[in-house]
């Protein structure tokens, strides 16, 4: 989408909507150097296929995350956190578009995620948070695997990063490049530095807009299988490569905090830290582990979708909490664009919700709902503390298997869904089932981008 369709999608006089909050909104931080006030700075860290269970503050009993431990102590960890889709594509569309992925045609039944013959990518006529947030003047970087289009039109230099540096894919799937903005630096890419080189590029991007405003997504390609780890982490953890590759991650982290203390940065900057989908369960000993949760990746379990979650804002977020509220990746974007001061598009359905009140600590919870679509499937269902599952499928290679009435788990009592409450829980399958046929009905499902291949255009 062009700059001028892009305004276009906005309500009439969101412009001065945004001016008008720069300079009134409570968030905002002076800016030391020039005395104007500062919209803070965002960075969202997303891991791959990293489980519930895979971080020392979630409870793994030998993996060491001392960074993220740190920042979770500084900030808030979210228990009940979801990612809106149980594999990478999907995942990665309705994060950074605030929107479920069945209404952008990024899923499919047949065809999971995009692949390098994919011809299909994010349409253009989707708002990311980078390109919402270039209106208010961000500087905007998106570092690792993007996944949601590797042709020219769809990365991420043409969906409001200023900048890119990365695989665009998995880094299972060849040739692998290593890309900078829109060209190929290294193919494949030597996977044992990626991790380091990531960080390197993410510090610099800070060092450099320090004193402007900032938005750096840095979607990590591990701990996807193949893992790769740098010298500095080979054999060094209890838990053998999966462990090296989580503690890389963990350091990388650590620098990316420290640099923003370092600058004073830290009390203007939000972070989130949290994965785009469950353990790869099928790699065994390479797969992570998604805690005291059923299932993984791939699957609508809580495994499948269900991710540890840490919010980083010190001086806003008060240190060492644990919010059990719903909350889910979708809710970065509305989140995002609230303490940007742009508004949120009124021409579409945004499913993602503003957390900032419960980041906060000063209002209700921000969802009661939450999906669990597996492609164009609507398998199950949250609300409040139930589950309903229409559909199970674990396994990949395992037929779907349809429930009526749908398996109910209370997740308060049962986090695990081990006992199915359906029978004595009448009128909470009514209300759930009402809700999907409102959600129904608001559906309108465009042709999947997973499905086009290159050989078709
Ligand atoms: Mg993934």
């Amino acid at each position: 989408m062009n700059r001028r369709n892009f305004l276009k999608t906005f309500c009439k006089g969101a412009a001065a909507a945004t001016l008008a909050g720069f300079y009134t909104n409570p968030l905002f931080a002076a800016d030391n150097k020039n005395q104007k006030s500062k919209p803070p700075n965002i960075v969202v860290i997303f891991a791959d296929d990293l489980g519930y269970g895979d971080l020392g503050c979630f409870g793994h009993p030998t993996i060491s995350t001392p960074n993220l431990d740190r920042m979770a102590a500084e900030g808030m960890k979210f228990s009940q956190f979801y990612s809106a889709a149980p594999v990478c594509t999907p995942s990665r569309a309705a994060l950074l578009t605030g929107r479920l992925p069945i209404r952008n045609g990024m899923c499919s039944d047949r065809r999971r995620v995009l692949f390098p013959n994919s011809a299909g990518g994010l349409p253009e006529t989707e708002v990311t948070i980078a390109s919402a947030l270039k209106t208010a003047g961000y500087a905007t970087c998106c570092i690792g695997k993007w996944h949601l289009g590797h042709l020219p039109k769809f990365l991420p230099t043409r969906r409001g990063f200023d900048h890119y540096f990365g695989i665009p894919y998995s880094n299972d799937m060849k040739p692998t490049p290593l890309m900078s903005n829109e060209e190929t630096i290294e193919e494949p890419a030597d996977q044992t530095t990626l991790t380091r080189r990531y960080t390197e590029q993410a510090l610099k991007f800070i060092q450099k807009n320090k004193y402007k405003h900032f938005f750096l997504y840095f979607p990590h390609t591990f701990p996807h299988v193949p893992l790769f780890a740098s010298d500095s982490f080979k054999n060094k953890s209890l838990r053998g490569l999966f462990g090296d590759v989580v503690e890389e991650l963990d350091w990388s982290v650590g620098k990316i905090l420290h640099t923003l203390r370092q600058n004073n940065l830290a009390e203007n900057t939000l972070v989130f830290f949290t994965s785009d989908n469950g353990p790869w369960l099928i790699m065994n000993l390479n797969g992570g582990s998604a805690g005291l949760l059923r299932g993984g990746k791939g699957s609508t379990w809580e495994g499948g979708m269900r991710e540890p979650c840490i919010a980083w804002w010190p001086g806003k977020i008060k240190p060492n909490t644990t919010n059990p509220a719903l909350a889910s990746t979708m809710d970065i974007f509305a989140t995002c664009l609230e303490i940007a001061g742009v508004p949120v598009p009124k021409d579409r359905i945004i499913d993602g919700v503003n957390l900032l009140p419960a980041l906060l600590g000063t209002g209700p919870d921000p969802r009661n709902i939450m999906f669990f679509y597996r492609g164009t499937r609507l398998m199950a269902v949250r609300k409040g503390p139930w589950k309903a599952h229409f559909i199970t499928q674990a396994g990949y290679r395992e037929k779907p298997k349809e429930h009526d009435p749908p398996l109910l788990f209370n997740l308060e009592y049962d986090p695990s869904e081990k006992f199915n409450v359906a029978d004595k829980n009448s009128k909470v399958i009514d209300d759930i089932r009402r809700t999907v046929e409102r959600h129904k009905k608001n559906l309108k499902t465009p042709k999947s981008q997973l499905e086009l291949l290159i050989k078709d255009d």
